[in-house]
């Protein structure tokens, strides 16, 4: 029976409900009334239902689905502006008990090298992170209780935060680790973790089971109801993510959709990002060997519709995918980017031999973080390694009201300004550092607030003058 309000997975995640919604949304895909009458409740920015995104998602209206591109373009500028956050994952370890068959550091995998950072050399990644100019990680972490237990996660956090390398500092870790216990939810959350992560992979309950046949990842009820023990472990911010190409796409996403109104309706926030990944190439792991495969079109079409149906969450889009295929769909909702990445353990210090290859996935974008951040500002988007909120307590219900309300807005261009222009003071190539000067220039204005603006102006003075870890 169909509850989001219900702690139990398949009451929350209702197979049946999935259908219906599929069904409905078959039925009403070429209905412009239907649609039209969708679309106008999401111009009222509150979000849409999951029966009513997928009637957007599976919309063959060639007009219609233009406007529903338009929609996403321009709920993604009301909400981020023009602003896009980068990011960095930090691989701890590959060792991992679980068997998940898309992923090379499943434990059959014998081939594969398998790595667990120890703490100086997390001190030596993050030192390399930082010297790149990264302020936020992604810690990843394969699932091996004697390998990687969650003491290792907690002292690997603290390592992190403790490096001030130059200028240079983590000042928000993430977490990606397997679904846990509420008692270890709140030694995260005591160790000062920002988002807890975690992928759904796949919301069918079947091909779940199917696709994780070994270890304790194989339990679909523990795993989908992780994030609700983070919440009971007082981690307000939470994200999802499925990886697309296990499933039928349109499955995953109205599964998608219901676990972010479950979230909302059991505690009163929604996710704090998005994730979406696509099945790719890595050791051992043919995507082809997949058959749910999304083109470029569809992804687009999807992150689209997330955007319009969740205004107020974050959207992350990885390395995974290609330049082009980021230049596509960062104007239709992402928020959020990692760049320069190295999905290797050890990667960010040293480049792996092919025959030492310890890497998650094969990366698509292998640009510099430089590179990324002018192509960035050269489309006209203002590259922003922001972590303000996190560390002002604006978190869980706090963040998302301010951000329902677009008051979060008054905080985010400022905050990206500032710290951009430590970019460029710290790390930046010169001819980066050109074009972040003008980009900054052009957005001084846009900051309508006269208080907030002045207050700007003087602190970017301040960073130039060497001043660092200014925030609003
Ligand atoms: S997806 Fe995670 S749990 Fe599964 S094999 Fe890979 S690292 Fe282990
Ligand atoms: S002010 Fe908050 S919401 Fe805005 S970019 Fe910074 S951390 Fe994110």
């Amino acid at each position: 029976m169909y509850d989001p309000k219900s702690m139990k997975a398949e009451e929350f995640i209702d197979h049946q409900e999935i259908l219906g919604s599929l069904a409905y949304a078959d039925a009403h895909k070429s209905d412009a009334a239907v649609i039209d009458a969708i679309l106008e409740k999401a111009r009222r920015r509150k979000g849409l239902s999951h029966r009513d995104a997928s009637v957007l998602l599976a919309c063959e209206l060639e007009d219609k689905n233009q406007e529903i591109y338009a929609l996403a373009e321009q709920i993604k500028k009301d909400f981020y502006g023009n602003r896009i956050v980068l990011f960095a994952p930090l691989y701890l370890s590959n060792y991992c008990v679980n068997g998940c068959l898309y992923c090379p550091y499943h434990a059959k995998n014998r081939h594969i090298a398998r790595k667990k950072l120890t703490q100086d050399e997390i001190r030596a990644e993050v030192i390399a992170l930082q010297d790149m100019g990264h302020k936020r990680l992604a810690l990843e972490a394969g699932e091996d209780p004697v390998n990687n237990p969650l003491e290792y996660i907690l002292e690997s956090i603290q390592t992190v935060y403790s490096i001030k390398h130059k200028n240079g500092a983590i000042r928000r870790v993430n977490v990606n680790i397997a679904a846990t216990t509420v008692e270890n939810y709140r030694k995260l959350k005591e160790a000062g973790i920002g988002t807890y992560i975690l992928f759904q992979e796949t919301y069918h309950k079947e091909s779940y089971q199917r696709l994780h046949p070994t270890g304790p990842k194989s339990n679909y009820a523990y795993h989908t109801e992780a994030h609700d023990r983070a919440m009971q472990g007082g981690i307000d911010d939470v994200g999802l993510g499925v990886l697309f190409g296990l499933e039928l796409y349109r499955y995953e996403f109205a599964g998608l959709l219901m676990h972010a109104e479950h979230l909302e309706a059991a505690f009163g926030v929604g996710p704090h990002t998005i994730s979406v990944p696509r099945v790719c190439p890595a050791d051992d792991i043919d995507p082809n060997a997949f058959d749910n495969g999304i083109s470029d079109d569809i992804f687009a079409k999807i992150v689209a519709c997330i955007r319009i149906a969740v205004p107020y969450t974050g959207m992350i889009i990885s390395t995974r995918e290609s330049q082009k295929v980021r230049e596509r769909v960062l104007h239709l909702g992402i928020s959020q980017i990692s760049g320069g990445s190295r999905t290797s353990v050890g990667g960010y210090v040293e480049e792996e031999k092919p025959e030492e290859n310890s890497a998650q996935f094969d990366v698509s974008d292998h640009r510099t973080l430089d590179e990324i951040v002018r192509w960035l500002m050269e489309m006209d988007y203002v590259p922003s390694f922001c972590t303000a909120c996190y560390r002002e307590g604006r978190t869980g219900d706090r963040f998302m009201a301010l951000c329902k309300s677009q008051q979060i807005q008054n905080c985010c261009l400022p905050n990206a300004l500032m710290t951009l222009k430590e970019y460029l003071e710290d790390y930046a190539s010169p001819e980066t550092r050109a074009v972040g000067e003008r980009v900054i220039a052009a957005n001084i204005p846009d900051v309508t607030n006269p208080r907030a603006r002045d207050t700007l102006v003087q602190r970017l003075e301040k960073i130039t003058q060497g001043e660092r870890d200014f925030r609003f």
